[in-house]
């Protein structure tokens, strides 16, 4: 019998929806697996909890969450709290406090889904994006001088450390062996970048040495854009900066049908620190306390959790149930194009565990 302690992370928006969703379906596979159950804890941390106290979460707020097994995030966002607030103020300092270096992003067009690669085969599009996730272009060190005068000047500088870009690239080529393809494209922009990216480049010819059954290739991340529409399948696992992997990912995203959908992993491999788990779509004000929102790529992160836990077989059980789910039009989302809501999509989730004992 293992218990796994996750926190829960509503934060803002349509976080508060999503999150509660996805215990919900975590709490239904537990029930009808002997050996796995569940230890919430709810976090109020976020913009409302901003405007009370000045901060997004309390100063001690990593010691609550270390001696968890996994953290489980919505969103956060808020249209009257600046974004470096909630940005810096909760969800980076939770990925750079536990050292959550590698963000892991798989994109795939699940069944059902109206995706809008037309000429994209079925399993062509099957990709796991590896984001650098501890420094290089948002190290957030720069500055402005002579604001409001004609010399007027700002920076941002981008750091690379050969550490960190050996640490990524050794979690990347690892990835990508353990899957069927074996294969890795490292994301660059060496040509014109001419220091951090080629020292990049070079990290990756030595590290590829330790994987020698990893077919590997380098590409410019502008073309890496036409790639991927061209040419999807000639795509497995790919690794970038954190600024180049956060546009394309973005991309993938919208590429397999939907924001709603995507899920992601804030990941230390080493294991010092509980990892983060979260849809990547932001807070929505537009449609929250709605109802509408599209749970399922809270959903998907919480089959990577499971996954990141050791529980593969609770994970393929989800994902099964999220595949059933998207499969059938009338369990759409607005997103998708249709009228479903947060909790038909849970229900219907929760049913189809229920029923796949
Ligand atoms: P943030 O500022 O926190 O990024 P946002 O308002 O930009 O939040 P996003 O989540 O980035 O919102 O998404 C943009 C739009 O996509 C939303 O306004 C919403 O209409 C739609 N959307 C995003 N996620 C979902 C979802 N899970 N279900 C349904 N629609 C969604
Ligand atoms: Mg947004």
């Amino acid at each position: 019998m293992r218990t796994y302690r996750i926190a829960a992370i509503p934060g803002d928006g349509i976080g508060k929806e999503v999150i509660p969703a996805g215990k919900h379906v975590l709490e239904a596979l537990a029930k009808t697996a002997d050996s796995l159950t569940f230890e919430f804890e709810d976090f109020d941390w976020g913009a409302d909890y901003y405007r009370q106290h000045g901060v997004m979460m309390p100063a001690d707020g990593l010691d609550a969450l270390r001696d968890k097994d996994a953290i489980l995030f919505g969103s956060a966002g808020d249209p009257d709290v600046p974004d470096h607030i909630t940005l810096w103020g909760l969800r980076l300092k939770i990925c750079q406090g536990f050292d959550q270096y590698a963000n892991v992003r798989p994109t795939r067009i699940l069944p059902g889904i109206d995706a809008p690669l037309k000429r994209c085969k079925p399993g062509d599009l099957d990709w796991v994006i590896v984001r650098e996730n501890s420094e290089g272009e948002y190290s957030g060190i720069g500055g402005r001088v002579h604001q409001g005068h004609p010399i007027e000047a700002a920076t941002d500088v981008s750091i690379l450390t050969r550490a960190g870009v050996e640490r990524i690239m050794r979690f990347a080529f690892r990835l990508a062996q353990s899957r069927p393809r074996k294969q890795l494209t490292v994301i660059t922009k060496s040509n014109a970048q001419r220091h951090a990216m080629v020292m990049w480049d070079e990290v990756a010819l030595r590290i590829s040495k330790e994987f020698p059954d990893v077919k590997w290739d380098k590409e410019l991340v502008d073309a890496s854009t036409a790639r991927m529409i061209n040419r999807p399948g000639s795509l497995d696992t790919i690794v970038a900066t954190n600024l180049h992997a956060d546009i394309l990912s973005d991309l993938a995203a919208a590429l397999a049908g939907s924001l709603g959908i995507a899920p992601t992993g804030n990941i230390d491999p080493e294991r010092r620190y509980p990892s983060m788990f979260e849809p990547i779509h932001g807070s929505a004000f537009d449609i929250m306390g709605k109802g509408l929102a599209n749970p399922i790529g809270t959903f998907w992160s919480a089959v990577m959790m499971l996954e990141h836990l050791g529980e593969s077989g609770a994970a393929k059980r989800l994902m099964r149930a999220i595949e059933a789910v998207t499969a059938s039009p009338k369990l759409h989302t607005g997103d998708l194009g249709g009228s479903a809501t947060t909790a038909q999509v849970t229900e219907a989730v929760c049913e189809l565990i229920a029923n796949s004992q």
